[in-house]
């Protein structure tokens, strides 16, 4: 018999690639890149998974879907004006792990874990041990829901909230159902992008069960990151009776240009996912490198408007930290138009 150990890494059960080592060897790059990356990965640590990894190409630095998750130099790299908290969310908070920053909505913090470490991502540097929502079980949040009649949709985010168990997952949408004035469920997860192996039996009869409207927001950023069984993960979630949604983030090297978001958005309603947000970059200390500015982005989304439907162009959108919704990013003859 072969030891588990010595068995080629796709063969173990792990199903996440933690090791720069790893990744590097995986896929044919060069070793160089391997002191930068365990530099970069004490600060916020690498975390992939394979069947994402499959898709990217061998040998290939540059590659869109590792550029999102290979930890680098750059990140070490102090910027100006990037932050840790360019969000607001600690400001923001109105009960352990729920965070409630928009009219109507209540958005709850489930877990922090994710399937995969984004480098861009702007809670790169939030205390999620503190925040989240199960520390206390859901009743503190189930009864905030309670007290507020305006708040109609419960949008469950985090980190990533199908990083949860299934039951833990029914315990909420169990106790949602007496909060009469809650009618969606909102679900913002890159797992049906990153590991579509988690839209499992069990969580598609859960989704199925829950008696709310329901809006699963995805994320990918790139068409290489849709495959096969990413388009049967959001094909069954829709007959689950979600309405698929896609909010990517504008990043440099990885969909800056309109070719890469336009072949993104059809790739997205090839999938049944209509494109929802164009985010401009949150300004996160140790994501400068992915920073788009703001004219070009304004530039790609007009030309992008020119060349596909109005439903598969995403809104360009940036975060403000305090105001009450995703700011519009407007071209300035529409803004002096207002
Ligand atoms: C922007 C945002 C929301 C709410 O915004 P909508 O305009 O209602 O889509 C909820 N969750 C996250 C993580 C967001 O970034
Ligand atoms: S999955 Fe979302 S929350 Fe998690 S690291 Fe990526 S962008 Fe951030």
């Amino acid at each position: 018999m072969i030891a588990a150990t010595s068995l080629p890494s796709q063969f173990r059960n792990d199903p996440y690639i933690t090791d720069p080592a790893e990744l590097c060897a995986a896929l044919d790059l060069d070793p160089a890149l391997l002191e930068p990356a365990f530099a970069a990965a004490r600060e916020f640590p690498l975390r992939v998974p394979r069947g994402y990894v499959a898709r990217m190409r061998r040998g290939d630095p540059r590659d869109p879907l590792l550029l999102q998750v290979l930890p680098g130099a750059a990140e070490l790299v102090a910027a100006a004006d990037f932050t840790t908290d360019p969000v607001g969310d600690l400001a923001s908070s109105a009960a352990p792990g729920l965070l409630h920053k928009y009219a109507g909505r209540a958005l709850v913090v489930a877990t922090g874990a994710c399937a995969v470490h984004c480098r861009y991502c702007f809670r790169r540097h939030f205390p999620y041990s503190e925040q989240s929502a199960l520390r206390q079980g859901w009743q503190p949040v189930i009864a905030r829901l309670q007290a507020d009649a305006s708040i109609h949709e419960v949008i469950l985010s985090g980190g990533d909230p199908l990083s949860l168990s299934d039951r833990r997952l029914t315990q909420l949408t169990d106790e949602l159902q007496a909060v009469r004035h809650v009618r969606r469920l909102r679900i913002h997860t890159r797992y049906p992008v990153v590991q579509p192996e988690r839209i499992d039996a069990g969580l598609l009869k859960w989704l199925a069960g829950v008696p709310l409207q329901k809006v699963v927001v995805i994320h990918a950023n790139h068409a290489n990151e849709i495959d096969e069984p990413v388009r049967r993960a959001c094909a069954e979630l829709a007959t689950a009776g979600a309405t698929l949604l896609n909010q990517s983030v504008l990043l440099a090297g990885v969909n800056d240009s309109v070719a890469a978001l336009a072949q993104l958005s059809e790739a997205l309603f090839a999938a049944r996912v209509l494109p929802y947000y164009l985010h401009l970059l949150d300004k996160v200390q140790g994501a400068a490198h992915f920073d788009v500015d703001e004219r070009r982005a304004l530039d790609l989304h007009r030309e992008l408007t020119a060349r596909l439907p109005g439903y598969l162009v995403p809104r360009l959108v940036r975060e403000v930290v305090g105001a009450p919704a995703k700011m519009a990013v407007l071209d300035s003859h529409e803004r002096s138009g207002e």
